[in-house]
Parts: structure tokens; sequence; C-alpha cells
């Protein structure tokens, strides 16, 4: 088959670490018989330098008519002064709400390898990690009315309105249901519906979603019981469900558990199986061209593209198997060895990956 991709490389480490994506996706065409063709298009601090706004419509149009995007890192100190609507973090925004991508799905995961980079007590996570946190993007109180009382921003009071109506809620449940059924059949929907509305509304949703798959464990947790869930016993969690402004906080919180940053991948999903796939961490514009960039959290991200977007769940896995054996087999970027002389670069990472495909 042939796919689609939109590349946006992006600025910092970005460019860095999608090459090594795009090498290793290349290597898993070679060996499945699958064409990849990658298309570049700025966005970010590069698109500002390069024709003077952070999302050209350009990027958008080809964005729209590819089967996926895969992304870099957008931003840097280099774009500090550029005005609001046009700084660089302006771009993931617009792309998010151009696509329609409403779902962020959020693995946090700890490789038995790095288990001693988790600030977690070994016995909490041995045996391994394998959470996915997926967060409602468009909605809720970060997108509800908003406002200030009486003598504007510098008035009494002001307020945000957090309103969730039934169709958004079913719809990231689905999303949620749908990937407990490719994993280990449970769910967790964290609410606060003991003093929210509009989470008491998201509570009944989620459960009428529930009923059309009899084979999931559905679960509701308070987000302040599940925020302490996650650090005392993470390994209760599969998927988590929950709203954008809980999502937001609970996936850092989940993130952080793995102690890698240069790990996690990420992917955000619209209606269909469309989907923009970029690592969890920034640019890191302190190790840019410096060759430190782990290249992995992207590389996972396009396991992700090929697995939710593609449908491809054997190409996926034969990447995280590889990332898998490269960690077995010893090696270590930077960040995973605190620096360590034997550290391999951004591209001999790729390399080694892509050559256990
Ligand atoms: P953003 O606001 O875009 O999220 P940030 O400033 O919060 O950016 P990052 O760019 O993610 O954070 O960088 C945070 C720290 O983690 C930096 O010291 C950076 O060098 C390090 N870091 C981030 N990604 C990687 C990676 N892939 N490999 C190695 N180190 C990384
Ligand atoms: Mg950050």
């Amino acid at each position: 088959m042939n796919y689609n991709i939109a590349v946006v490389r992006g600025d910092g480490i970005g460019p860095e670490v999608v090459a090594e994506t795009i090498k290793v996706l290349e290597k898993v065409g070679q060996k499945f018989g699958h064409s990849f063709h990658f298309t570049d298009v700025p966005a970010g601090g590069a698109a500002i330098d390069a024709v003077g706004e952070c999302l050209p419509a350009e990027t958008v149009r080809i964005a729209k008519s590819s089967d996926a995007v895969l992304l870099g890192a957008v931003g840097g100190p280099k774009w500090d002064n550029v005005p609001g609507d046009q700084r660089p973090e302006r771009a993931l925004l617009g792309l998010r709400k151009e696509l329609g991508l409403f779902a962020n799905l959020r693995p946090a995961m700890v490789f038995d390898q790095l288990a001693d980079a988790s600030p977690l007590k070994p016995e909490i996570i041995s045996g391994g990690l394998d959470i996915v946190v997926v967060r409602e993007l468009t909605g809720g109180i970060y997108f509800g009315e908003k406002g200030h009382k009486d003598g504007g921003d510098m008035g009494p009071a002001a307020y945000d309105v957090e309103q969730y109506a039934k169709g958004e809620v079913r719809r990231i449940a689905k999303v949620a249901f749908d990937m407990a059924m490719k994993r280990s059949r449970k769910v967790t929907s964290v609410d606060k519906s003991n003093v929210l509305e509009s989470s008491r509304l998201w509570r009944r949703v989620v459960a009428e979603v529930a009923e059309d798959y009899p084979g999931v464990e559905l679960d509701n947790l308070y987000v302040d019981n599940a925020a302490m869930q996650l650090v005392r016993n993470p390994r209760q969690f599969d998927v988590i469900v929950t709203s954008n402004m809980f999502g937001d906080i609970l996936s850092d919180e989940a993130s952080q558990i793995t102690g890698s940053i240069g790990m996690l991948p990420s992917a955000s999903l619209a209606d269909g199986n469309f989907g923009m796939y970029e690592p969890v961490h920034g640019s890191a514009p302190d190790i840019a061209g410096t060759g430190q960039a782990n290249p992995i959290a992207t590389i996972l991200s396009g396991a992700m593209m090929l697995r939710y977007t593609f449908g491809l769940g054997e190409e996926a896995k034969s990447i995280e198997d590889a990332v898998n054996r490269f960690l077995s087999d010893g090696y270590r970027t930077a960040d995973l060895c605190g620096g360590a002389p034997e550290a391999v670069t951004t591209t001999q990472c790729g390399d080694l990956i892509a050559a256990n495909i």
C-alpha cells in the first residue's frame, strides 16, 4: 500500500529526531512491502523564518490531504519576541483545530531496561508499566466562554466555563474503548462528578458507550483520587479517558512516572483514522545540533501512526520490538545514561533501531 505522510520537521532537535524516524519507517516499508511517501511542510519557527508566518495555509492544505502528519517539535528562544498570535507554538494549536484533532493519546510506558529512571520505587513499577491517557483535546474549560466581571481584566472576578456536549463525550469515550479492545480491556474514566455538572454528564455518557463494549471493564475515578493512584498503584490502569484539563494534568503526571522524556510518543486523532504524531518533548534548543537528542520518542510516535492511522499493527510492533532490542543490547542515548562517554548519538540510535527491524 501507499501512504502519504506530511512532515513538519520543526525547530531545535525536531529535524534530527524526525530524520531518524523516517529512516526507521523506510526500513519498515521495505520489509513489509509498503511505500511511505513523505512531504515536508513548514510550521513553527522554521516557517516564521522562511515565509513570515507560523502556520502557512499551504501547510494546512497539504496536511489535510495527507493520510497522517509526523511532527518533530516547534519553538525555541529564537522566536521569543515574535507577537503572540504568531508564536511558533500557535502552529500546534492551529493544526489541532484545522485538522479536527479531538483525541490526544499519550502512552506512559516504563521499559523494564530503564526502570531505574523512574522516580517511583522499583516494587511499584516492577513488571513494567503501560498506560495510555486519552485526553479530550478540543472542548471543555479551555475552550468554554471566558471573561472578566466589571472593570475588565483588573476587575474583581474572572471566569471560565466548563461545558461538554454529549456528542463530544461520546466520541472521545469511543476512542478509549476501541483502544482498550486492542489492549488489556480496561477503561478508567476520570471526572469530578461529585461537584461538577459537566462531569456528571461525562460519567453518564461514558457509561452508555460502555454498554456497546461488554468485553471492556469500566472504572470511574474522581480526578483527585486518580492523581493519587497514579503514583501509588499505577499498574491498575490501562486506558485512562478524561477531559481536556484533567487530561492535561494527568498525562504530564503519568509521563513523569517513566522518568525519560526522550522516550514518550503521542498521537492526536480526528474522526476517521487521521492523526498527527509527535514526541511529548519539546524542541530542546539546549542540545540541538549536538547529536545528544534521543529520537526514540519520535520513532515510537511513528509506530503509533502505523497502528492507529494505517491499521498496521504488526509493522508497529516491529518498531517497538526494535526499540526494545536496542535497549536490551545495552545501548543508551545521552539522556538515558547521564551523558556517559559511551552514549550513542542521535544518528547511531536511528541506525541501530532501523537495523533491528
Ligand atoms: P516545550 O515547551 O516545547 O515543551 P520545554 O522547554 O518544556 O519545551 P523540552 O524541549 O522538552 O522542554 O526540553 C526539556 C529538557 O529535556 C531539556 O533539557 C532537553 O534538552 C531535554 N530533552 C527533551 N527532549 C529530549 C530528547 N529527545 N532527547 C534528550 N533530551 C531531551
Ligand atoms: Mg514543556
